[in-house]
């Protein structure tokens, strides 16, 4: 085994290690021995403190049964929304946790539109977002007699804004890792007298996002990504402050209710955040996020993005020859406009590529059409780790390994 990789050094990748700021927070997570998981942005790591966080909760349902709503089951959405606000931007009281992204858009397309000028009919969505985001905005438009429209990839937007009411757009797209600058496209978005709904899922705990800075209003994400929630992980909303009193969300359940004990026959939202709730969430669910959310009161957001874009460039720096002699086409954007992982294209050889990696306990995942992705989290991935993945990577594709018909069997989850 050699211990250079394209020039590229174990040795360096290990001195980089002591130097890292972040190093220490690896010790939080469990993760299996032998594993390497580029797959974070999927699914995050169990922090260690989920376990006992659950754990505890178990015995207060155990032995506290229905008083555990008053010692802090019932205002968990809103506690969890002002523990995620600085990790996104916001203030205290802009983020409710609740529900899941699917459910969050419609609710805030709902609201949105509620209050959008008659002339204003159309829901617009990107073409090449992760699908549910149109799905919902199609089902919504089925729903309110709204227009949907698809943003055609990589059109200009000023050019489809004409008559919108809503835009539904991801800060980082989940296929090429692209970047959007929040700031400049809610200001052209806000001139042509629209809304924008940012998607967050790929942007939240993968680089600093700044929300209130960036002028934007309605936002969604999931936290069972990077943020490491937890499989089924409640999603979060963001509401700006000055635009919380504008009318009904269309899921106006009781828990959003002004007084959800009065138990009114009649509706009434809630006078802030608290508005964008339900119905009845999972106690334990929100046990484990708030376990890792403690976690990331303390991580410094500037040096996360600096590790990730460093961790990004390591990988790709020690493939970069195999890349070119092998015709995979390295997709990632430029440091400035990249979210944390890296997009390789392989139509022929990707779904084949990634099931041997797997099989060598290196995870990433392959997205159709012959997309290979690989995600960086800086809080559980250290150097020596991403050096060792492009080792794993090289020596599966140099060897032949994938090309075994075990590795092009299809399962469900890919
Ligand atoms: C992962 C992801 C989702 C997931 O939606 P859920 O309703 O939480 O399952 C939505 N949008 C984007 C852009 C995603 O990457």
């Amino acid at each position: 085994m050699s211990d250079t990789l394209n020039g590229v050094t174990l040795k360096s990748a290990c001195e980089r290690d002591q130097r890292d700021p972040l190093a220490p927070f690896k010790h939080h997570f469990a993760l299996p021995e032998g594993m390497l998981y580029l797959d974070g942005n999927s699914l995050g790591a169990q922090p260690l403190a989920a376990r006992k966080a659950v754990g505890a909760t178990l015995d207060q349902w155990r032995d506290e049964l229905i008083k555990g709503w008053n010692q802090g089951w019932f205002d968990a959405p809103e506690r969890l929304g002002n523990l995620l606000a600085p990790v996104i931007g916001a203030q205290s009281g802009e983020v409710c946790v609740t529900d899941n992204i699917t459910l969050n858009i419609f609710k805030l397309l709902g609201y949105i539109t509620g209050q959008a000028p008659l002339e204003r009919r159309i829901v617009l969505s990107e073409g090449g977002n992760f699908p549910t985001d149109g799905y919902i905005a199609q089902g919504f438009c089925q729903q309110s007699g709204f227009e949907h429209r698809f943003l055609p990839e990589n059109a200009l937007l000023a050019e489809h804004l004409d008559g919108v009411a809503v835009v539904v757009l991801s800060q980082v797209n989940y296929r090429t890792g692209q970047l959007r600058d929040m700031e400049a496209t809610t200001r052209l978005i806000h001139e042509y007298g629209a809304e924008v709904i940012w998607d967050l899922a790929h942007s939240a705990g993968a680089l600093p996002v700044h929300l209130n800075a960036s002028g934007a209003r309605f936002a969604v994400g999931c936290t069972y990504k990077y943020l490491n929630g937890g499989p089924g992980a409640p999603a979060f909303l963001y509401v700006h402050e000055s635009v919380q009193n504008g009318g009904w969300q269309p899921l106006s359940g009781w828990h959003g209710h002004a007084a959800p004990f009065a138990f009114d026959a009649d509706y009434a939202p809630a006078g802030d955040i608290s508005r964008f709730r339900t119905g009845t969430h999972s106690a334990l669910a929100y046990t484990a996020l708030e376990a890792s959310l403690e976690l990331w009161a303390e991580v410094d957001m500037n040096a996360l993005r600096e590790k990730s874009l460093a961790m990004t460039n390591l990988f790709r720096e020690c493939l970069a020859d195999l890349f070119d002699a092998r015709g995979i086409e390295d997709i990632t954007p430029a440091a400035r406009q990249r979210g944390s992982q890296v997009s390789l294209i392989d139509n022929d050889n990707g779904y084949a590529i990634v099931q041997a990696l797997i099989a060598r306990g290196v995870i990433g995942d392959y997205r159709e059409p012959g997309l290979m992705r690989f995600g960086f989290t800086p809080l559980y991935l250290s150097f020596e780790d991403v050096w060792q993945a492009a080792r794993h990577f090289r020596e599966v594709v140099e060897s032949g390994e994938f090309k075994d018909p075990a590795f092009s069997v299809r399962s469900a989850v890919t």
